[in-house]
């Protein structure tokens, strides 16, 4: 096929990313609980033998990148992944890869489920990766203050927290807004409060909707937010009220 002929942001939307090397594509895969089964990477092994150059790559936010595949091998990689349930990256202006440190699945100093986090924000919020944005947005979930997953450095980041205000010291969630890495890095403003699971899913849903109907073409969600004001946007998020109850 002709280069001018293919749709390189369809392929894209499909987790083939065109890489440097003419006529290679990488494929970039996610996690949808936060982790991959062991069957699945045996199938992402398989595909990295047989259609790329025996590499995997691990990329910054826990996907796969399997590099060196020909375009005309995509079709066939992609039946094999998606029969396997191994979910697809993606790159440009979306809602990318949500990131999940293991929690108190198994790290000892995790407070919360981290990876039921993520399912609920797939499920019932229908917010996952690829959702079309104004421009790249990112999630992180982390287990505790350790931050391994950088809370401070994504557009929501969120970690597990003890509310030493709450009589019982109930465990809950801290929440970072508008952080963001690249060459214009913010730090991620800190709500002022412990938020329950079901508060925190009501401030993801709220904060992507206001990015979805408010940014600009490539303008991420810290420079929105100095666009509009600070307290214009936690105005408009709806940041639930400190209760001690
Ligand atoms: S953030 Fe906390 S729970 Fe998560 S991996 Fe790091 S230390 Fe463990």
């Amino acid at each position: 096929m002709d280069d001018k002929e293919i749709d390189y942001d369809a392929l894209k939307k499909r987790g083939f990313l065109k890489q440097k090397q003419d006529g290679y594509f990488l494929l970039r895969t996610r996690t949808t609980e936060g982790n991959y089964s062991a069957d699945q990477f045996e199938i992402l092994v398989e595909v990295a033998r047989s259609f790329g150059r025996d590499i995997i790559h691990p990329t910054t936010r826990q996907g796969i990148e399997i590099p060196f595949i020909l375009f005309r091998d995509i079709d066939e990689v992609e039946r094999i992944v998606l029969k396997a349930d191994i979910a697809i990256g993606t790159s440009g202006p979306r809602l990318r890869s949500t990131t999940v440190c293991p929690g108190n699945n198994w790290c000892k100093t995790g407070l919360v489920d981290t990876f039921g986090l993520f399912k609920r924000i797939e499920t019932e919020l229908g917010i996952r990766c690829s959702y079309d944005l104004p421009h790249k947005f990112k999630i992180t979930i982390s287990g505790c203050s350790n931050r391994c997953t950088r809370a401070e450095s994504s557009e929501i980041g969120i970690h597990g927290a003890v509310d030493t205000t709450h009589p019982e010291k109930r465990i809950g969630y801290i929440v970072y807004i508008g952080g963001c890495g690249g060459r214009t890095p913010h730090f991620g403003m800190k709500l002022e409060k412990v938020f329950t699971e079901d508060e925190v899913l009501g401030i993801i849903e709220r904060t992507v909707a206001f990015f979805k109907k408010n940014a600009k073409p490539r303008q991420r969600l810290a420079l929105l937010i100095e666009e509009v004001g600070k307290e214009k946007f936690l105005e408009e998020i709806k940041i639930p009220k400190k209760d001690n109850t």
